[in-house]
């Protein structure tokens, strides 16, 4: 009787999961384990919003284990050593897990390799549809620029996704904590698990993604990247699913799905870009609570930047141009630092994603892989040009609904501005040239 355990981490599914997949088809029995670790709270990671929807991952995971007669353990304390003991306790021999990218996962993996030495099996390409360093140019470990990936990317092997296991034997008696549980600040979260991921792929048509991805007011993109962070959807299987769909919405949406790959392998070949500049930048940043609270609070005059802001707040989620413009007008506009708002973004976002989140915002900043550094995204450009007739704002800054059409992002022009809402924190013709006039004049005592 052989006993294989399976260690979930950002895998939280059975279908086309290679860890899963390679501890059943190993042994007689699995043990699939799921440890809450301290350090990942400790290191501000574990925000109520994820904790929350992770929870309901994990009560889903659960359930779909023990319809294939299997059930999940969970276990509290550090990972490796949570792992070590159990494959102690049960004669393991073998544990799986999938590959992660972050200095995070990385060390984990090398306390899991100290401790179990070869009986430790790491699964490439469970995380991202194209693993980490798979594709690479010549002379460097991985792409830093986007065009040349996503070129490389299409030529890529892929794996066949795989089907989740029919049956599973979990051996009775073993001890386990209860599973966890958290509430969201959100006002509402999406359903959390695999099968509500499955659900909302298959409802989510997405042919007009091409077009209205960016359009704010229509709300066109698919809302699945919160499965995707927690894995409750393999990235390889969706690419896949997408391509057999067809046409241009779909070719668009997988678009999407290789810019988060080409992140993961940014990060997974350069853990520290987490905290520190991909690419050095010159000059400092200029810091201000004042304004860097009102950025937060939704209160920055921009209605657009606002509203973005506040959809954040009330449901831990924004789609990707609101978070374009936002963290422009904080980096470039407000010139300030990037690593504050990707931590607060961290912080109310249920799909945050050290990897998608941080080099994203580096991307904005001008410290990550752009081409073009010095962008600036000009928010009132963007409000007239994805929100043109102000029905994004009109949801989320219901002070300013009375507004008409373009008026809204305007309201300092206009006689009908409520009295509690705030001056523009900036001169608005300013906002794309804050950076360029202050990268040389800015006193030294507000550079940090
Ligand atoms: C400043 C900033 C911070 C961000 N932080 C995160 C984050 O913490 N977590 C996160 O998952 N995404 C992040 N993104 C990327 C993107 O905004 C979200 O993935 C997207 O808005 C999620 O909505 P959706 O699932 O409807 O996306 P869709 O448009 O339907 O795209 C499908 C999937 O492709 C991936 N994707 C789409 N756009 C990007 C992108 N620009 N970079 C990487 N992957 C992408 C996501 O997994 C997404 O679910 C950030 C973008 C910016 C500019």
């Amino acid at each position: 009787m052989t006993l294989a355990v399976v260690l979930f981490t950002q895998d939280l599914r059975l279908h086309d999961n290679p860890a899963l997949h390679a501890a059943r088809a190993g042994a007689d029995q699995v043990v699939p384990l799921f440890v809450t670790d301290p350090a990942v709270a400790a290191a501000g990671f574990a925000a109520p919003n994820r904790a929350a929807f992770l929870a309901g991952c994990l009560a889903d995971l659960d359930a779909a284990l023990r319809r294939a007669g299997g059930r999940l353990l969970v276990r509290e304390g550090d990972t490796a050593e949570q792992t070590a003991k159990l494959a102690a306790e049960t004669g393991a021999a073998s544990v799986h897990v999938a590959a992660g990218v972050s200095g995070y996962a990385r060390r984990r993996e090398q306390r899991l390799r100290r401790a179990l030495g070869d009986r430790l099996r790491v699964h490439e390409g469970s995380l991202t549809a194209v693993p980490p360093g798979a594709v690479h140019p010549a002379d460097r470990d991985h792409y830093a620029v986007f065009t040349p990936y996503h070129r490389a990317w299409q030529q890529a092997r892929r794996r066949t996704p795989l089907p989740p296991p029919r049956t599973l034997h979990t051996p009775e008696g073993l001890r386990g904590a209860p599973l966890p549980a958290a509430t969201p600040t959100a006002r509402s979260l999406p359903a959390p698990g695999e099968g509500a991921a499955r659900r909302a792929w298959q409802h989510w048509h997405g042919d007009r993604y091409a077009d209205l991805h960016d359009d704010l007011a229509a709300d066109g993109t698919s809302h699945l990247s919160p499965y995707l962070h927690f894995g409750c959807l393999s990235a390889n299987e969706l690419a896949r699913l997408a391509e057999r769909r067809g046409g241009p919405g779909a070719e668009a949406f997988v678009r999407q799905l290789v810019w988060r790959d080409f992140h993961h392998q940014v990060l997974a070949a350069r853990p520290a870009a987490a905290h520190a500049d991909y690419r050095p930048r010159k000059g400092g940043w200029h810091r201000d609570a004042r304004e860097f609270e009102a950025w937060r609070e939704g209160r920055t005059g921009f209605p657009i930047v606002d509203a973005g802001m506040r959809q954040l707040a009330e449901t831990g989620w924004m789609p990707n141009r609101a978070r374009l413009l936002t963290a422009s007008f904080l980096a470039k506009s407000l010139r300030q630092d990037w690593r504050p708002g990707a931590a607060h973004f961290l912080h109310h976002l249920v799909d945050g994603d050290l990897a998608n989140n941080q080099l994203n915002w580096q991307w904005v900043a001008g410290t990550g892989t752009d081409t073009r550094p010095n962008r600036v995204l000009n928010p009132l450009a963007q409000a007239d040009r994805h929100d043109p007739e102000g029905a994004y704002v009109r949801r989320w800054v219901p002070e300013l609904a009375h507004l008409p059409g373009r008026e809204i992002h305007r309201p300092w022009r206009s006689p009908h501005r409520p009295a509690g809402y705030p001056d523009p924190l900036i001169a608005p013709d300013a906002t794309g040239h804050r950076l360029r006039a202050s990268r040389h004049d800015a006193p030294a005592d507000t550079l940090f």
